[in-house]
């Protein structure tokens, strides 16, 4: 008889209820995988764009949701090497992640650094590379210049912020409430402003000495995408990471010329097919990770079987930092 283990199952796509716990046949690694038992997932806010079937990509039922994790290696799929049962490893994939042990491929797996827990290593990925990309690589931000960053006690914005401050730039914090701002002020952000404050377009402008910001992060999206518009410097860089608000936005591409803005797009996924850009991202963060001078920022964690609170809770607006599912729990 195959050996069974509890595994969150969408059926059908919808809100965060239709996440159901179920016992699942255990996978079993294949030439070049190798069988991971899932100590921490960290959950993003596309696992909840996925489970709704309103992702980038088009979701396929059944299956189990969970993009990215760390866990132990368990055993070894024929013909891998360089990897050793009972290592910590990171993983980014597609999905199935949320059960007790998972299947990937032994080339994508991620060296976690010693001074990591599981939960931080599951807190890594998407949120550094995506902010490291956007400040960077795509962004292009240098030394002493502002940035405004959105969401900023999330999973993406905590990133965000610490990597910032670690280049040397000045932030701009906008979050939800008070107690998110005072967490964007203990990771470094120089300017907090509440996301409703009715003067938010002036005082950002303001604080980035009163022509704007020349470096946007954009995950909200909607009416908002148009006041980072307003809030850009003049040449101002907007790049759009995300549509938290799941609302439509409206650009009139003349709007750009008049203060020559640029817009770009970025999707991590799409992004890690650029070889180089991915190298040289995953060589500047291990350094800042390994010096300890940025830290993962864990927040809540749940039990499997309290996957759909999760991302109902991250879906809310309650989370700060990475939420984080512990199948073992
Ligand atoms: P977060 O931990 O940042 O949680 C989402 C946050 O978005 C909320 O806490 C909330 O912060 C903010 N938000 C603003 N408006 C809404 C709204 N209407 N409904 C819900 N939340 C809202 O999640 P992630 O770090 O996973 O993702 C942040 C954003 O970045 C998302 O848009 C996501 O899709 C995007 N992203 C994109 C990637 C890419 O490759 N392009 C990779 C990673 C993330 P507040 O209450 O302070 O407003």
């Amino acid at each position: 008889m195959s050996e069974s283990m509890k595994a969150i199952r969408v059926e059908r796509l919808g809100p965060p209820d239709v996440m159901e716990l179920q016992d699942v046949p255990a996978p079993t690694p294949g030439p070049g995988e190798v069988r991971i038992e899932v100590e921490a997932v960290g959950i993003n806010f596309a696992d909840v764009l996925s489970v709704a079937g309103e992702y980038l990509t088009r979701t396929r039922v059944p299956y189990t949701p969970g993009m990215e994790f760390a866990g132990i290696v368990e055993s070894l799929g024929e013909g891998v090497t360089g990897v050793q049962v009972g290592q910590r490893v990171a993983a980014l994939g597609g999905s199935g992640a949320l059960a007790r042990y998972s299947v990937v491929n032994a080339a994508g797996l991620i060296p976690v650094p010693e001074n990591l827990s599981g939960a931080q290593a599951a807190a890594f990925p998407v949120s550094y590379f995506t902010a490291y990309h956007g400040l960077k690589t795509l962004g292009r931000g240098v030394e002493g210049e502002w940035v405004l960053v959105q969401a900023a006690a999330g999973a993406l914005g905590t990133a965000s912020i610490q990597l910032a401050k670690a280049m040397g730039m000045h932030v701009i914090a906008l979050a939800s409430t008070d107690e998110k701002l005072a967490l964007a002020r203990d990771l470094g952000a120089d300017v907090t402003i509440l996301q409703d404050d009715p003067d938010r377009v002036q005082k950002v402008r303001d604080a980035a000495g009163g022509k704007g910001v020349p470096l946007i992060l954009e995950v909200v999206g909607g009416k908002r995408f148009q006041e980072s518009l307003d809030m850009a410097a003049p040449q101002g860089r907007i790049i759009v990471i995300g549509n938290a608000s799941r609302e439509q936005a409206n650009l009139r591409p003349v709007e750009l010329m008049k203060r020559n803005l640029t817009v770009t797009g970025l999707w991590l996924t799409s992004l890690m097919n650029d070889r180089a850009a991915t190298m040289q991202a995953a060589q500047a963060l291990a350094g800042l990770v390994g010096s300890g001078q940025v830290t993962p920022q864990v927040g809540p964690t749940y039990a499997l079987a309290d996957s759909a609170r999760a991302f109902q809770d991250l879906l809310d607006r309650k989370t700060t930092g990475k939420v984080i599912i512990e199948p073992a729990r």
